[in-house]
């Protein structure tokens, strides 16, 4: 709003200098209140009111410089007024109650004048006692509140259900194309692992990231899914693995590996031999496991824009699927179901996507 083209503000404007009118005499003030007074309308939320009926006045309230004040009265043609409301102007003023008029034959009021009110201070707004965020709703693999319930669950959730650009896809029909290759700039890192209800997560050393099309995505951290979320001609595999990896921009960027059954995978090991069985906090091992050594030997990949596996379904996410997979030994994927028997989202609609498999090394 612009104040100087609203009227009502020009008005109090006017008027800023009439609290003068209160610095008469406090009791001139009372006097003038009266005992018939009717009670003042509801102030509006930007105006602070001040009460001038100290008859006191042991608490003299120091007109400060660049503080605007009006009075606002009401007028009675027996006494000069019956009410009188002190306000601050702390914002805009929208009153409207043509009722109240202001007074008009009183003093210009002096930056460090002494006028006569109630209370000192202005009254303040009630502190409204922060509201803690409500925790995300809980949610599942199955159940009532299952991959198909995910977008109604919270408005949060709500990508789950109307996104168009949603992940897991199945990985087939794919455009042929020469991209450039994923650099993977990893090293070790220890293992920040934990059970966060989901799966198991390992949060990965700072310093580790790729770089795609010339934009560095700093690796996050590591989890699993078994069965495998993305399918491969309409099939899925025994697990997945996901690198997660964000830009400065804030940018997601996910590489996925799939995971089938073979031998035992001893890269993998000291992460297994500490998978934590219930839900908890991080808990660091020293030990060093280079994520490099958990991608298969191909750099090929499948890449579409996709989103977030899990609730809230974010979109926006870059994924890279490696062509490749990696094996783990029937007992390592069964201490992973064992804690979590299922942690795949279903496939979803892959719409007008593009799916580029990346076809030279
Ligand atoms: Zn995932």
């Amino acid at each position: 709003m612009n104040m100087k083209h609203n009227p009502f503000f020009t008005a109090i404007t006017a008027l800023s200098f009439s609290a003068a009118v209160l610095g008469i005499n406090a009791n001139q003030s009372a006097a003038m209140t009266g005992t018939n007074a009717t009670p003042p309308p509801t102030p509006e939320v930007a105006i602070m009111p001040i009460m001038a009926t100290d008859a006191s006045c042991a608490t003299p309230y120091v007109i400060k410089k660049g503080e605007t004040l009006a009075v606002i009265a009401k007028r009675n043609t027996g006494n000069l007024f019956d009410y009188v409301n002190i306000v601050r102007i702390t914002n805009e003023i929208a009153r409207t109650d043509k009722t109240f008029k202001p007074i008009t034959n009183i003093n210009i009021i002096q930056v460090g004048q002494k006028i006569c009110l109630a209370k000192a201070k202005p009254v303040v707004a009630p502190v409204v006692a922060p509201v803690a965020p409500a925790p995300p709703p809980h949610w599942e693999y199955s159940g009532a509140t299952g991959p198909a319930k995910w977008g109604d669950l919270s408005s949060e959730f709500a990508a789950c259900k109307t996104g168009q650009e949603q992940s897991p896809i199945d990985l087939s029909k794919a455009t042929l194309n020469d991209v450039s290759n994923i650099h993977f700039a990893y090293q070790p890192s220890k293992i920040n692992i934990l059970n966060n209800g989901h799966t198991i997560q390992v949060n990965y050393d700072a310093g580790s990231y790729i770089v795609v099309d010339g934009k560095r995505y700093d690796l996050l951290q590591y989890h699993f899914h078994a069965p495998s979320e993305h399918s491969i001609n309409g099939k899925l595999v025994d697990a997945e693995v996901h690198f997660v990896h964000k830009a400065a921009d804030g940018q997601l960027a996910v590489v996925g590996v799939l995971i089938v059954q073979g031998p035992e995978n001893a890269f993998l090991k000291p992460v297994w031999d500490n998978l934590p069985t219930s839900e908890g906090p991080v808990r660091s091992i020293s030990t060093l496991v280079d994520a490099l050594d958990l991608l298969p030997p191909s750099d090929l990949s499948y890449r579409y824009n996709g989103s977030l596996t899990t609730p809230p379904c974010s979109e926006g996410v870059k994924w890279h699927v490696m062509t490749q997979s990696i094996q783990i030994s029937a007992k390592q994927l069964k201490a992973f179901t064992d804690i979590f028997p299922i942690s795949n989202r279903p496939i979803q609609p892959r719409n007008t996507r593009n799916l580029v498999l990346d076809v030279t090394p």
